[in-house]
């Protein structure tokens, strides 16, 4: 109910308003932002790499309707990767459709996620198209699968495990050599086509993991959930799969102790970085993952109201 009710609320237009004026939201934002800016972004970058952990970084901004709005955070995407190439950082990059135009034309968002692989080839490593809400479901996928048609063989995207189709897309991407991000999903999706129950998206997660580990793709497992994080390294044990093969990915900001523990097992962990002044959606998702947040979020509120 309440998670239903936040990504709504991650939605309006005129909660974003009201939110970003108040300073304090921000102050809790930043526990999961690394900044607005793309120098911030990199900082955090060079802090995570020094501790032995891989970065993607993720220009925010979603649900853009104008052109302009669209290949300006395409250009930030450029910077960022010739800046990751001079610096020689461990980092890839993470897209959403929405924020490259897919709401303006297929087209735009084709030739901007385009010129972002591209590039992103040219500095030596990838791209992941993060997955948004069930209406955009198959255009990502068919963005994806035009894209490595196209000879973008270092693009992948994320699939959610709480929607019952994610079988069928895991199959038909990685057999087409994607390397895919598997997460549960952080929207409200109905239950004719999502899994409502939290075992059962954890029993999907590690069945789309076994199709990942068995197959010949590179498989990115994105969760905090130290249950599913045993159960994905036990299933690599049993199918002789080496940490060579796969990496754990983790929210900048969240559980931070458990990424670097994964590390001293000799597992890999990439933080995902978020970064840029349209942070309100991503934030309220957050808090709709984790009632303490919402907790944690009051509390401060109040506190600055005393
Ligand atoms: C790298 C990465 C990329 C992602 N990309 C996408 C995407 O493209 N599309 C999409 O729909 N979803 C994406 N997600 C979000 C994902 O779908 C889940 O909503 C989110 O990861 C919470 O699920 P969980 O597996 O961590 O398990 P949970 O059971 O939700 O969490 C397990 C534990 O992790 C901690 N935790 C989890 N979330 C939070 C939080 N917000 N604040 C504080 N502690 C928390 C808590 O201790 C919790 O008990 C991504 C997640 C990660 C890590």
């Amino acid at each position: 109910m309440l998670r239903r009710a936040l990504v709504a609320a991650s939605r309006s237009s005129v909660l974003r308003r009201v939110a970003t004026d108040v300073p304090i939201t921000r102050n809790v934002a930043q526990r999961f932002v690394a900044g607005e800016t793309l120098e911030q972004a990199l900082a955090a970058t060079r802090e995570l790499n020094a501790k032995g952990l891989s970065v993607t970084l993720d220009h925010l901004g979603e649900s853009v309707t104008e052109e302009a709005v669209a290949r300006r955070s395409a250009e930030v995407y450029l910077e960022a990767l010739g800046r990751i190439a001079e610096e020689g950082l461990d980092c890839s990059v993470s897209v959403k459709p929405t924020s490259l135009g897919l709401d303006v034309s297929v087209e735009l968002c084709d030739e901007l996620v385009g010129s972002v692989c591209a590039e992103a080839a040219r500095c030596g490593t990838h791209v992941t198209i993060d997955m948004e809400g069930s209406d955009y479901t198959q255009a990502t996928v068919d963005l994806v699968v035009r894209l490595r048609e196209a000879g973008h063989d270092n693009v992948g995207c994320a699939v959610q495990t709480y929607l019952h189709r994610t079988p069928d897309d895991v199959r038909r991407l990685t057999g087409m050599g994607a390397s895919l991000r598997i997460c549960k999903g952080a929207y409200a999706e109905p239950d004719d086509i999502a899994y409502q129950d939290d075992d059962e998206v954890s029993d999907a997660y590690v069945r789309c993991a076994e199709l990942v580990l068995t197959g010949e793709t590179f498989g990115r497992f994105a969760t905090h959930d130290h249950r599913i994080i045993g159960r994905i390294r036990n299933l690599a044990r049993r199918l002789e799969v080496g940490p060579d093969r796969y990496e754990f990915q983790m929210l900048y900001g969240i559980r931070e102790p458990l990424q670097l523990e994964l590390l001293e097992r000799g597992e890999r962990c990439r933080v995902y970085v978020p970064f840029g002044d349209e942070w309100y959606p991503y934030f309220v998702r957050r808090l709709a993952e984790r009632p303490a947040n919402v907790v944690f979020f009051l509390r401060a509120l109040t506190g600055r109201r005393a």
